[in-house]
């Protein structure tokens, strides 16, 4: 039995007035991800817990199987498994934004005007210069747009606070130790030190010169958040025995899935972003069947549509993944089950992520047929799934792949 898991970030919504109150998956037209749900089992998924919203590291944890209250060490460790760097024991990593902020240090855009991958990596660059502060050893690393990876090493600790605010307009949050130990005080003081260099060298950097007379928001601040070490994951090889890999464009989801021991496969022109190649990854996702039981593909587009407030977009990108997905579905064998859901609602609405359930869809071989013929978050209720948590996705896999151990006797 070989399984495909593709996960559709963000991809539950709420009714949009532009959308005729209909959610973007209701609105699209997608009628390969319709037929799958017609000829499959239907229901929705809480992906951690009803009415609770998570990130998309604590949704894909959850959804792996590994309760987030237990395994969950901070964004940055993910991120930075990623981005291939490899973190030794007592590394501290931080998930970072490029970000405008002002001279009174307010922060203006969080995402410096959504600036390119292209010019983000060559500002990221200049930072590298600065290899070390005051013993502890520095590494960063560009991943997608305005995102990057921070990694903090010898002799520090991950109870420091955010810097980045997580909201434009409102002054930046200078580190601070969140315990009274001395590695804390230590290494608020090293990344304080550390974010005014970086701040120097971005403000003289060329690509923000160019940018300011353009009119366009300098990238000039870096804001670490989400700091963590690397937990111990059980693999998902010895929980079931299997040989899994990934197909992602951005760093994180390589992360959480390199670290509860999953391969990561890449696939040509894999962005991570809205231009993301989507037939290169669904053929290199059924090309690598061949050699793996398990395969998870993460497209992300459909949350970026949605933390960018455009429903339109977030629909006509679940249409571009329904005709890919039609072009390019090449089931290995017969004993072929295809689940697809996402991690978590975003809405168009807000551009946030949102508790509301997802809609979760399991097509294949010994799969029960519902009666649901549309994949939605309001078809997807009346399905033979009915409501399930999270954590409960991987052992119904599992069981209808029959590689579940029975519980008694
Ligand atoms: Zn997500
Ligand atoms: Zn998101």
């Amino acid at each position: 039995m070989k399984t495909l898991f593709i996960l559709l970030d963000g991809v539950g919504d709420r009714p949009s007035q532009i959308l005729n109150g209909l959610t973007p998956l209701q609105a699209a037209r997608i009628p390969f991800l319709n037929a799958l749900a017609r000829d499959g089992s239907n229901g929705l998924m809480d992906p951690f817990s009803p009415g609770i919203p998570v990130g998309s590291d604590t949704g894909h944890l959850s959804i792996l199987g590994y309760d987030p209250y237990k395994y969950y060490p901070g964004r940055g460790p993910f991120e930075a498994l990623g981005a291939g760097i490899k973190l030794k024991p007592g590394d501290v990593a931080f998930r970072c934004n490029l970000a405008t902020v002002n001279d009174e240090n307010r922060v203006v855009d969080r995402r410096a005007g959504r600036i390119s991958s292209e010019e983000a990596a060559e500002l990221v660059e200049s930072l590298l210069e600065v290899k070390e502060v005051d013993g502890v050893e520095i590494l960063l690393k560009h991943t997608v747009e305005h995102r990057c990876v921070l990694v903090l090493r010898n002799g520090v600790s991950d109870k420091v606070s955010d810097v980045d605010p997580h909201k434009d307009d409102v002054d930046l949050l200078w580190p601070r130790p969140i315990d009274s130990s001395r590695e804390a005080v230590r290494t608020s003081e090293v990344l304080t030190k550390l974010l005014k260099r970086y701040r120097m060298i971005l403000e003289k950097n060329p690509i923000n010169v160019r940018r300011r007379e353009k009119g366009l928001q300098p990238a000039n601040m870096l804001l670490p958040r989400g700091a963590g070490k690397m937990p111990e994951l059980p693999s998902l090889s010895s929980r079931y025995g299997l040989k899994s890999a990934v197909v992602a464009g951005a760093a994180l989801y390589k992360g959480v899935c390199s670290a509860v021991g999953m391969d990561v496969v890449e696939a040509p022109g894999a962005t991570g972003t809205l231009n993301t190649d989507l037939n290169s990854k669904i053929k290199t996702a059924f090309g690598a069947l061949k050699s793996y039981d398990f395969i998870f593909l993460h497209i992300k587009g459909a949350d970026t549509a949605a933390h960018d407030k455009d429903p339109l977009t977030k629909a006509s990108f679940l249409e571009r993944v329904d005709a890919a997905l039609k072009k390019n579905f090449e089931p290995p064998s017969d004993e072929f089950i295809v689940c697809i859901t996402g991690d978590h609602t975003t809405s168009s609405l807000t551009g946030e992520h949102r508790g509301d359930p997802v809609p979760v869809l399991i097509w294949g071989h010994g799969v029960r047929v519902d009666s649901v013929n549309r994949f939605n978050e309001v078809d997807a209720a009346r399905g033979a799934i009915g409501r399930i948590r999270g954590l409960d996705l991987m052992n119904i896999l599992m069981d209808l792949m029959n590689r579940t151990e029975k519980f008694g006797e």
